[in-house]
């Protein structure tokens, strides 16, 4: 192989995980190769048309994979430089601090985590300043202490969005404003780069005002020489040397073509599905069930939660344009009338007719599609689906991969669904009296795909990380049990879902992960803290190489450096 095939460390994917670490890295010095399947989202108007993106699916891949029947799915899934976060709807929680811990749910057991919540918490403060988090903290009854005030203020709730948090709070919820990662100046409409627009959740940004990992991270790593970015370079395998301990080889398909690189660190990235697809391909005579998989867990515990889309159609017209500002979280735990964890009750995007329209919903009775989405608040509730072995990753003969997924812990769900309907029944409009809120409508998620195993968006859990190598593939600092120079960043690690989103604690932890790298390859931390410096994005404002979980920062974003350079 050519000296420049040869790097010092290889990352796999440009998401949350692998994007945040090239960033966290970059001013390393170290060499770095980030390979990524895909190419740049176009910047043109589709970006912002619902329906390109959510009936004609434009972005989401074309690939096919099977359910356990044979059957085809169509994921919806996104291969760019940024990952999912390019289309993610930027909602940025932490885990709560008992989501570290095991849980009794209705269905089981969540497992607890090898790492404590104190552990992550720096990597969190981290991770809100360099994704922008615009939050409140104290609003939330369930939110982890956290050392910092969020880096922005909330973004403010619409109207309608306002008047139902009145009616939360007189029912006795504490509602809360969502933390977000968009880059809205609210103060300066003039100059914000985010313009509040009805197209974010699920949509690319046209403006590049979102938080995403393409705009903060990879791009802004590529400012150093020492980094490397290949589009377009789909991972197909890794080979290890004769001792099966090292991956020597990263095999990549480019424009047809097979080419082969090596790093002394690899660090696989490519979302929890395609990791372990990835490790399962590259199976050889050291490591038959796959790479990394002594304890066959690679592939096994697939988590992707489960969500549902529930409009509430109102009287009352509902004309918010930017709706995912509004969360409750007073459910999560359990309520007096059901012990057990039921999960997180948020929004998505302002629904339109258009994407009504390809879910085909039932409609609701003297309503056609354009009325129901001018009148109807359209919440996203998201409950904790546990750990089975059983759903799982696997690849076919074809080497096509296959989802393997029974639904676990509904009880859960339906309960944290009667809640909400409970509480939305109380709630007294001022013009229509109780009737306003003429009940809630399931509707299809998956727009355009009937097939809700597809939906993969919060996809975790398949190379879980623990402390015993026989029951995880990952030790605590998510490198393979089995390899010396293996790292794993995505949502594989998750050892449970959780009910919150999961991006702001796959950059947490990338950013962890980076430091025990940084800490590996004995970079000077003065070095990377001059070299942070010199980047027109890095501030290196505080450097701390003391203690194992200090974390090491070249950037401690503020809002004017972060926004000058969108
Ligand atoms: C519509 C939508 C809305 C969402 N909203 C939210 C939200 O509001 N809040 C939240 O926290 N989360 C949200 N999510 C989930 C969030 O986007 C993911 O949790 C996060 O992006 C996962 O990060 P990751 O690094 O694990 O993987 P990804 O971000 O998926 O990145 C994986 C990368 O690896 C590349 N890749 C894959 N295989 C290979 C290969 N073999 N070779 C080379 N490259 C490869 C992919 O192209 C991709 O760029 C949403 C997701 C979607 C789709
Ligand atoms: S302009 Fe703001 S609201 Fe619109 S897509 Fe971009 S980040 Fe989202």
């Amino acid at each position: 192989m050519s000296r420049e095939n040869q790097f010092d460390l290889v990352i796999i994917g440009t998401g949350a995980g692998g994007g945040t670490l090239a960033y966290h890295l970059a001013p390393s010095g170290k060499r770095i190769l980030i390979l990524e399947r895909g190419g740049y989202v176009p910047r043109e108007k589709d970006n912002w048309n619902p329906k390109a993106v959510n009936v004609d699916a434009k972005y989401n891949t074309k690939e096919l994979w099977r359910d356990v029947d044979g059957k085809e799915l169509h994921p919806h899934t996104n291969y760019y430089v940024g990952g999912n976060t390019k289309f993610y709807g930027a909602a940025l929680f932490r885990l709560r601090q008992k989501d570290f811990g095991e849980i009794r749910h209705h269905g089981g057991i969540s497992p607890a985590w090898p790492i404590s919540y104190d552990e992550l918490e720096p990597y969190y403060t981290q991770a809100e300043n360099l994704y922008q988090v615009h939050g409140n903290r104290g609003e939330d009854p369930t939110e982890p202490p956290a050392g910092k005030a969020y880096p922005w203020q909330a973004v403010s709730h619409e109207a309608r969005i306002q008047h139902l948090a009145d009616d939360f709070r007189a029912a006795g919820l504490n509602p809360f404003h969502t933390p977000l990662g968009v880059m809205l100046d609210e103060k300066n409409p003039r100059l914000s780069p985010c313009i509040r627009c009805n197209t974010c959740d699920g949509f690319p940004c046209l403006v590049h005002a979102k938080s995403d990992a393409q705009v903060l991270c990879v791009d802004p790593a590529l400012q150093y020489p020492n980094v490397t970015l290949l589009t377009n370079a789909l991972v197909k395998r890794l080979e290890t040397d004769r001792s099966g301990h090292q991956v020597r080889e990263v095999i990549v398909e480019r424009n047809g073509v097979l080419e082969t690189y090596s790093g002394s660190i690899v660090v696989v990235s490519c979302g929890a599905i395609n990791s372990a697809a990835l490790l399962l391909r590259s199976a050889n005579d050291r490591h038959p069930n796959g790479l990394a998989n002594s304890s066959d867990v690679v592939g096994r515990h697939y988590m992707g939660h489960t969500n549902s889309v529930l409009m509430a159609i109102s009287k009352c017209p509902n004309p918010t344009i930017f709706q995912k500002t509004l969360s409750v979280n007073d459910f999560y735990f359990g309520s007096k009338d059901f012990e057990y964890p039921m999960g997180h009750i948020s929004f998505v995007g302002k629904l339109d007719a258009i994407t009504l329209r390809a879910g085909a919903p039932a409609i609701a009775p003297g309503f056609t599609l354009e009325l129901m989405a001018k009148h109807s608040l359209d919440f996203w509730l998201t409950s904790e689906d546990l750990p089975d072995p059983n759903n799982r990753v696997t690849i076919n003969r074809d080497g096509e991969i296959v989802l393997t997924y029974t639904p676990n812990n509904l009880k859960a769900h339906d309960q944290l669904k009667a809640h909400l309907q409970s509480v939305m029944k109380q709630n007294t409009c001022s013009i229509h009296g109780h009737e306003c809120h003429k009940g809630l409508f399931a509707r299809s998620l998956y727009v355009g795909q009937r097939i809700p195993l597809a939906g993969v968006a919060h996809q975790n859990g398949t190379i879980r990380f623990g402390l015993d190598s026989k029951t995880s593939a990952l030790d605590v600092n998510c490198k393979a049990h089995d390899l010396d120079n293996l790292y794993v960043v995505d949502g594989s690690f998750f050892p449970s879902s959780a009910a919150v989103n999961p991006a702001l604690t796959i950059v947490a932890n990338a950013l962890r992960v980076g430091d025990h790298l940084l800490r590996r390859l004995r970079v000077p931390i003065v070095e990377y803290a001059a070299n942070g410096s010199k980047s027109t994005v890095a501030t290196g404002s505080w450097i701390r190489e003391d203690a194992e979980s200090s974390p090491i920062s070249h950037a401690e974003a503020t809002g004017d450096q972060i926004l000058a350079s969108c």
